[in-house]
């Protein structure tokens, strides 16, 4: 078991393998997780949409869960749940995945990432293309603010989303809309260790608003897989129950 102070993890819900653009593949993933004393671990690879960091299509998620259904049994300790880091594609928070892939995952993560195909035209002048420039001119970021979130609650409201990761990571995003949106849905919002980004205002709106939290490796290397002791850090600091931290031993 993690352990740092008070807070400690029993599941990393949040790493990539080979699949996408992680360098290990699921079995070491898993055996890292063992080795580490974690009971549970996701592994959530990039959906297909990620330019040059995406699995190859929908259906590999469906490949990945044979794979891991292969496995079980030689890492008996760690129960493995297979997911996707899904983007948020579209403005009105549509993601990259069809519902029938989406339904058979054990998990669902919804995520604003900058490099990705859109879907539409409207969508790459709107969505895409200006949050490639949102740090250079003051009024693009003000304008995709709002249009991140409105993105990323529509994702919440319309798909099973377990959690959101690393929100406001790159692409801004108005926290405290996100997080009512998510105590509502009772989807979490991610405080992500493996990205360096303003964490602790995640913190701050998940406690005005009651949502709950998940902590999360983000892991592209097994040697990560679940190196979590930054957020029990900030938790304890901030004073952030360990009740709301849905991977918290409590
Ligand atoms: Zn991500
Ligand atoms: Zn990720």
């Amino acid at each position: 078991m993690r352990s740092c102070g008070t807070i400690r993890f029993f599941a990393d819900y949040h790493t990539h393998t080979t699949y996408s653009d992680g360098r290990g593949t699921p079995a070491e993933n898993i055996q890292a997780a063992s080795l580490k004393g974690l009971e549970v671990l996701a592994i959530t690879d990039h959906g297909p949409k990620n330019i040059g960091t995406g699995v190859a299509s929908p259906d590999t998620f469906l490949a990945i869960k044979e794979e891991v259904a292969e496995l079980a049994g030689r890492f008996p300790a760690v129960k493995v749940l297979v997911g996707a880091e899904a983007a948020v594609t579209g403005r009105d928070g549509r993601l990259e995945l069809p519902d029938h892939i989406i339904d058979q995952l054990d998990l669902l993560i919804a995520g604003l990432h900058p490099y990705y195909l859109p879907d539409s035209l409207g969508d790459a002048l709107h969505f895409t293309l200006p949050n490639l420039v949102v740090r250079l001119n003051r009024s693009v970021w003000a304008k995709m603010r709002n249009t991140n979130t409105k993105a990323l609650v529509g994702a919440v409201h319309h798909y099973p989303v377990s959690f959101t990761s690393h929100p406001g990571l790159m692409m801004p995003v108005d926290l405290d809309e996100l997080a009512r949106a998510c105590a509502v849905r009772e989807t979490s919002l991610e405080v992500n260790t493996g990205h360096n980004y303003n964490k602790e205002e995640i913190v701050h709106a998940a406690a005005r608003w009651g949502a709950k939290l998940v902590v999360n490796s983000d892991a592209h290397f097994p040697a990560t897989v679940g190196n979590l002791d930054e957020g029990s850090a900030l938790l304890e600091r901030l004073n952030f129950p360990a009740e709301m931290v849905i991977n918290a031993v409590h």
